[in-house]
């Protein structure tokens, strides 16, 4: 299995459960809700790609999951921690493969993803963000934290609470009306107390 990854970088996880928390980010390249070039942004199947505002085209091919590896493990800087991956992207099930999950495992890293919940992830242990979009399908209906983007037409909280997480994070969507969507988004969580507010701390902080 050959190995497309944007980017990989170490930095405070900003969203969700384990916000704050120092992590390796692997960002794999692609994406199957939307090819990533701005003359696309209304051809993807899910609509997520109108407002998507990461960069995952490009990048480094890796040949192994073992030297994938490799390459993530020299970022995490203290051997006496137990390390922590995000695996984003992109979608990151495109390509987080068993055997890649296995090197993690084996080494005693946390393995964490961040999926759109329409590939079904890979054995091994990993802790499962879903991140519905808006007229994609969602496969996975079960796993640690549901964290969705709001407001999405189409995507509403009300589809997902009775689906099988521990967390369910309500983000607010950042675009131009950012201020006026973290508004809606406290007042829904204080209305409906299942979910909690997740800010994009890293955004904040201003840093990766
Ligand atoms: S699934 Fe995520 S990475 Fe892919 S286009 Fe949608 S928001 Fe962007």
């Amino acid at each position: 299995m050959t190995y497309a990854v944007k980017e990989i970088f170490y930095t405070l996880q900003g969203e969700g459960a384990h916000a704050g928390r120092p992590a390796v980010f692997l960002r794999f390249a692609g994406c199957n809700l939307w090819t990533g070039l701005e003359r696309d942004r209304d051809k993807g199947p899910g609509g997520c790609a109108r407002w998507c505002d990461t960069d995952f085209v490009g990048g480094t091919k890796f040949r192994s999951a073992a030297e994938l590896f490799a390459t993530v493990a020299r970022h995490w800087p203290d051997p006496a921690v137990a390390p922590f991956v995000v695996c984003t992207g992109g979608e990151p099930l495109l390509q987080l493969d068993a055997p890649l999950v296995a090197e993690f495992n084996a080494a005693g890293w946390f393995v964490s993803v961040e999926t759109n919940g329409t590939i079904d992830p890979p054995a091994g242990q990993l802790w499962l963000t879903v991140s519905p979009k808006a007229g994609s399908e969602l496969k996975v209906l079960q796993g640690n934290e549901l964290k969705l983007v709001f407001p999405q037409l189409g995507a509403e909280p009300e589809r997902f609470q009775g689906l099988d997480f521990e967390h369910f994070f309500l983000q607010p969507m950042d675009s131009p009306e950012r201020a006026q969507n973290t508004q809606r988004a406290l007042e829904y969580c204080l209305a409906h107390p299942q979910w909690r507010l997740s800010l994009q701390t890293h955004k904040i902080l201003n840093i990766r």
